[in-house]
């Protein structure tokens, strides 16, 4: 989904570095690519070809929504869409960034092509001097592509089509420097939803980034996660006006996949969502497709009234500061919303330190009531419940596991 040829040289050269995020530069030795400063602050406004983006259409606001919701990264790099253009100038390389939907080559779903400048003449600065995202046409075309949020129609939750905003996000950020990485789960990678269509997994299954599915379990979100959010504060500097955002998501690292040009990306996947008492293993799953490895399907846990299963999620702060003590609730829900009638249950652990830089991977001890009536429940958590810490997102606070209770 991206490559730069000028770029090829520079990967696995940052091993080094605590941080996982993997970021372009123009040489060796050159600092990481980066927008100019202008007035304190960089930006990437890409003009809009009006002919694959017409005003008020789904995908100009799908591509709307994914550029503001990269704009709320902690640091001082803003997203936008610039002024219209009809002429394309042949594409990439004409010096000006610009957005459309074209042929991007052996890319599946979309390209982006950067363009950059290695200052050796005076302070050996690496500047990125233009970027252009080509989206894949063909795709459109056939109805491939999904603009709203919905979550039943994304492949990688049991539909058949792929996400344009968390496409449209990846190769934005790709557009500002960041390169695939494969140490954590986050935008920069993959999430996978398994499905194999004669030993390939068809292209709407295999997506970028990580979703939040919140309390309205029909929609799924894509949010850039803690470690892009690092790598934009470490290049942009950390901007101390944009607000915080924490978030726990089903997702884990599961693996890593090749991108055919030595760069992999990390593969995300919904597993170990129930664990058992001792933490030790995943809870046996209902199986209800031939395929025992169906990951589109969220995993539903066999689990006996009365007895102790630790929930196991992941943690993720792509906001600006360490969150030393979140509030966390726990619900049963006879349904896939979470609403007010639903059972608060007690936990062992009441607040989570979240950290930033790399998300983290929390087992927590629950005891499902003795009372409790057989039958299928989604199990909840709910981050800071009473809103204490001031968000840019808070689509993001929420998620579960499903359980079928005997
Ligand atoms: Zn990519």
């Amino acid at each position: 989904m991206l490559k730069q040829y000028a770029l090829l040289i520079v990967l696995f050269l940052i091993n080094s570095e605590v941080s996982a995020y993997d970021w372009g530069k123009c040489s060796s030795i050159s600092p990481r690519m980066h927008w100019p400063f202008l007035s304190g602050r960089a930006a990437y406004a890409p003009l809009v070809h009006s002919v694959s983006f017409p005003v008020g259409t789904p995908q100009r606001n799908a591509l709307e929504n994914s550029f503001s919701r990269l704009s709320v990264n902690p640091a001082k790099i803003d997203f936008s869409l610039g002024a219209p253009t009809t002429s394309l100038l042949d594409n990439a390389f004409n010096g000006k960034n610009e957005v459309w939907f074209g042929n991007p080559g052996n890319n599946i779903h979309a390209s982006t092509k950067r363009n950059t400048f290695y200052d050796i003449t005076n302070t050996g600065d690496c500047f990125l001097i233009e970027a252009d995202i080509i989206f894949n046409k063909a795709f459109k075309d056939n109805g491939e592509y999904e603009w709203s949020i919905a979550k039943n129609q994304l492949g990688i939750f049991g539909g058949a089509k792929a996400s344009f905003q968390a496409i449209a996000m990846h190769e934005t950020a790709h557009a500002a420097g960041a390169n695939h990485e494969h140490q954590t789960p986050n935008l920069m990678g993959l999430s996978h939803g398994g499905l194999r269509s004669a030993g390939k997994r068809n292209s709407a299954f295999l997506i970028p980034g990580q979703y939040s599915t919140d309390i309205n379990q029909k929609i799924a979100l894509p949010f850039i996660g803690c470690d892009l959010a690092k790598g934009f504060s470490d290049v942009y500097q950390l901007d101390m006006t944009k607000k915080e955002d924490i978030s726990v998501s089903p997702w884990k690292l599961d693996g890593q996949e090749n991108d055919g040009l030595g760069d992999p990306y990390s593969l995300h996947r919904r597993k170990q969502l129930v664990m058992n008492a001792a933490g030790t293993a995943e809870m046996p799953r209902i199986i209800t497709s031939a395929d025992p490895d169906d990951l589109r399907k969220d995993p539903v846990y066999k689990v006996p009234k009365g007895s102790t299963i630790n929930l196991n999620f992941m943690y993720d702060n792509a906001g600006r500061t360490n969150q030393p003590a979140v509030k966390r609730n726990f619900y049963l829900s006879t349904d896939d919303n979470l609403s007010p009638d639903d059972k608060l249950l007690p936990a062992a652990s009441a607040t989570l330190a979240i950290p930033l830089g790399a998300p983290t991977v929390i087992k927590t001890p629950v005891v499902i009531p003795a009372s409790t009536l057989a039958g299928k429940y989604w199990l909840f958590i709910k981050l800071d419940p009473n809103n204490d810490i001031t968000e840019s997102n808070n689509l993001n606070n929420a998620t579960y596991a499903v359980i079928q209770v005997s």
